[in-house]
């Protein structure tokens, strides 16, 4: 699950982190009160104008403006709030801008970059930093991988002194500076375990011309097999900046993943569904979506499964491929017959059943009425599939 910067803000500050003082805004009779507050409250008149969208790179889309007083970040509220922000993040049609953020300004000194992550090669959490913040990290580690640094994190021992003080005093810094940096390595690991952080980002970290550490954009995900238990971090969630089939999907326990092709998938079990695309591939086509419906499909699962799958108009064929372990393939047949009658379904749908009464299952197919392409063999499912598809 992804958050707002503004939002990641708030976290960084109750761990101790330094932030700019900052309010966010959806409206802009706010504009003006919230700006003068904050230049009261920083003893500054410049604030920067900031468009909350869950993606980075806001900056070179037009969504970040600097404003040296009230009336240029009224004017910069007015273009930011509502317009279509595209950004090297986003998708070509790019994201609304429903919220503002409004930050004092900060005079900058020196642009940092640092994140935890995990690194799967190591099991470990990866501290991330370079001295060349401000810029997106993809391309300095494309462009100068010298430039980044990385240090392990036993999970165990936990992050040690020594540590901090190693990527503080590689980044350059020195002094007053250099304490602020450990403290803030430290409190961003601290939230990082506290709150099943998959991704803790804070680009840039600054310096400023007084010597102090600030961070200045900040980009958390959660890992979300972990959300049951993070209370707080639920209520951040902004289905708005959500894919409304993820959205969907999630509403009814499916893994769900929408991709570029046209063959709309629907398979039980994670294994099952990558080996799914990879035939689809295979024979040709290209897969529209990963859909796992899990281990209890039935009737609601393969109905909402399909209205998901349909909600993207690329599809022009559905392949079902389901395997009856513990899930009936006879119970999945019915599931299937009925929703393609209630649906109303005008593309192809091939099906394949296979396990726990699976003769069954066929015999429902046939006896049913209904415009289904069986199947035996997954990898007759997938050709047959395939044609229908770039026939349509
Ligand atoms: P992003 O483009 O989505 O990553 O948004 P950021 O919040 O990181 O802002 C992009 C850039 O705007 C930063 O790298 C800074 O160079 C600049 N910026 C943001 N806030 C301030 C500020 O308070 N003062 C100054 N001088 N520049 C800022
Ligand atoms: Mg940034």
């Amino acid at each position: 699950m992804k958050i707002h910067e503004y939002q990641a803000a708030e976290i960084l500050k109750s761990n101790g982190i330094p932030v700019p003082i900052g309010y966010m805004i959806d409206n802009l009779d706010e504009v003006k009160a919230t700006v003068e507050t904050i230049q009261k409250e920083s003893n500054n008149a410049a604030v920067v104008v900031k468009a909350q969208i869950h993606a980075g790179g806001r900056g070179k889309g037009g969504g970040v403006k600097f404003s040296p007083d009230l009336n240029s970040a009224v004017d910069n509220a007015k273009s930011i709030l509502g317009m279509q922000l595209i950004t090297p993040q986003t998708s070509g049609e790019g994201q609304t801008v429903r919220k503002l953020y409004i930050t004092q300004a900060i005079d900058i000194a020196r642009e940092y970059y640092l994140a935890i992550t995990l690194d799967r090669s190591s099991s470990q959490p990866i501290i991330i930093a370079s001295a060349e913040g401000g810029m997106e990290i993809e391309e300095l580690a494309h462009s100068s991988p010298e430039k980044i640094i990385k240090e392990r994190i036993d999970p165990i021992f936990g992050l040690q002194p020594f540590q901090s003080y190693r990527i503080s005093a590689s980044l350059g810094l020195t002094g007053h500076a250099l304490k602020e940096a450990c403290k803030v390595i430290s409190d961003l690991y601290k939230s990082y375990v506290n709150s099943d952080v998959s991704l803790a980002e804070i680009n840039p970290l600054v310096l400023t011309k007084d010597d102090r550490i600030f961070a200045l954009d900040a980009k958390f995900n959660f890992d979300d097999n972990a959300l049951f238990r993070q209370e707080n971090i639920n209520t951040m969630r902004d289905i708005f900046e959500e894919d409304p089939a993820d959205v969907e999907a999630s509403k009814f326990n499916l893994n769900y993943i929408k991709l570029d092709g046209n063959v709309g998938c629907m398979v039980n079990g994670a294994g099952l569904a990558m080996a799914a695309m990879d035939i689809i591939k295979l024979k040709g086509g290209e897969p529209a979506n990963f859909l796992d419906v899990g281990g209890g499909a039935n009737v609601e699962t393969v109905k909402n499964g399909f209205r998901i799958i349909l909600s993207d108009k690329n599809v022009t064929a559905v392949l079902i491929n389901i395997f009856g372990g513990i899930v009936r393939c006879d119970r999945v047949a019915n599931g299937i017959v009925e929703a393609v009658k209630v649906l109303d379904l005008n593309v192809p749908v091939v099906v394949r059943l296979e396990g726990t009464n699976a003769t069954e299952a066929k015999e429902i197919l046939a006896s049913s009425g209904v415009a289904i392409i069986p199947a035996s063999s997954l990898d007759e499912a997938a050709e047959k599939t395939v044609e229908v598809a770039i026939s349509k």
